[in-house]
């Protein structure tokens, strides 16, 4: 993975922009054309989009662009997988040539190629690909996690929440994206508009956007809005960390996700109005289902870290179960990754993983 820094998009001037960074078209296996997909989705407010057809990069150039709408060349690239798992598919942007993947003798080249094109990858929908973390230890360069891809709704594997928790923990941190990774029509109403990514970029042009996404100022969501997001610095059991505290639209959850502890609020549980908490405890979790919990929904939190943590993240789930992510916030520079029980027999995490 690159290296990570969190940077705190709500404390940016300008307007949060929003955009899907996976979409397949005519060019590949979708059943819009290019500028059918465009003017679709700047009429529902999107500001940007990435075309990533399955081994061939758009020429942005020929598309007929809607007045609004930044669109972003991409491709979604499947190197073969060493391990012997399934494929690797990633989702490259703001690459411009074609990258041809087969023969490959490993994952790598692919994100090399990348690299060398000015472009960034997201490792796509590891849930759909059966892959967890020992697949992705290995790779360098790796910008982030495809969290949630609404196309994996189809076999009931949208949701890679904890594979990304999973090489958070044992790997190293980085961001993560929602997407739709859209084929089918908007009216089949399967794999469009379901997920996106909030961004704040210095401008609405393609290169600060790609700006933005390479530094981290974007969370993902499929619904609920994260409004403001405050990190402070904080005590607790006599050591320095970090109190976290959002403020989101109406919420049935706000979760705290820590590789050491963390906290749930529930709406509901407190009677109504706002569950306000710190310390790690997770005392309104188990109250929900007595209350039946939603009909009171929450729009604020906060929550003081463990002093090891590696890191925080927030999610947020709305009334109808969908979900927001914000990139994980660093707390202990002296944390380091899980190791592995392979890790601690002394086999390297670069080694092929099947074969050990
Ligand atoms: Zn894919
Ligand atoms: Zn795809």
């Amino acid at each position: 993975m690159s290296r990570y820094t969190f940077v705190n998009p709500w404390l940016m001037p300008g307007k949060f922009l929003k955009g899907n960074l996976h979409t397949h078209t005519t060019l590949s296996d979708g059943e819009e054309d290019p500028a059918e997909r465009a003017a679709r989705y700047r009429a529902k407010g999107y500001d940007f989009l990435a075309i990533t057809d399955h081994g061939r990069v758009a020429r942005i150039g020929d598309i007929a662009v809607p007045d609004g709408l930044v669109l972003i060349p991409g491709v979604e690239l499947h190197p073969e997988n060493p391990y012997r798992g399934e494929e690797y598919h990633f989702v490259a942007l703001d690459v411009h040539k074609d990258i041809a993947t087969a023969g490959m003798a490993h994952p790598q080249e692919a994100l090399d190629a990348v690299a060398e094109q000015g472009g960034v990858a997201f490792a796509g929908h590891p849930y759909w690909c059966k892959h967890t973390w020992t697949e992705l230890a290995p790779l360098q360069g790796v910008l982030g996690i495809e969290v949630y891809n609404a196309t994996c709704r189809r076999i009931g594997r949208a949701d890679s929440t904890a594979q990304w928790d999973e090489y958070l923990r044992r790997v190293a941190l980085c961001g993560a994206i929602a997407t739709d990774d859209c084929h089918g029509r908007e009216e089949e109403r399967v794999d469009t508009y379901m997920g996106w990514i909030w961004l704040k970029a210095a401008r609405k042009d393609k290169d600060a956007i790609m700006d933005a996404l390479r530094r981290g100022a974007y969370y993902s969501s499929c619904g609920p809005a994260i409004e403001d997001l405050r990190v402070e610095e904080a005590e607790r059991d006599g050591a320095p960390t970090l109190r976290i505290s959002v403020r989101t639209s109406p919420a049935a959850e706000i979760a705290f996700v820590s590789d050491v502890d963390g906290a749930c609020f529930v709406a509901g549980a407190t009677g109504g109005g706002d569950a306000r908490g710190a310390g790690g405890e997770t005392r309104n979790a188990g109250e929900r289902a007595g209350e039946g919990g939603g009909e009171a929904m929450i729009s604020s939190a906060e929550y003081v870290a463990g002093p090891k943590a590696r890191y925080v993240r927030v999610e947020v789930t709305d009334g109808r179960g969908r979900k927001a992510w914000t990139n994980p916030v660093p707390v202990s520079a002296d944390a380091k990754p899980e190791p592995s029980p392979a890790v601690l027999a002394g086999i390297p995490v670069a080694a092929p993983w099947a074969q050990v």
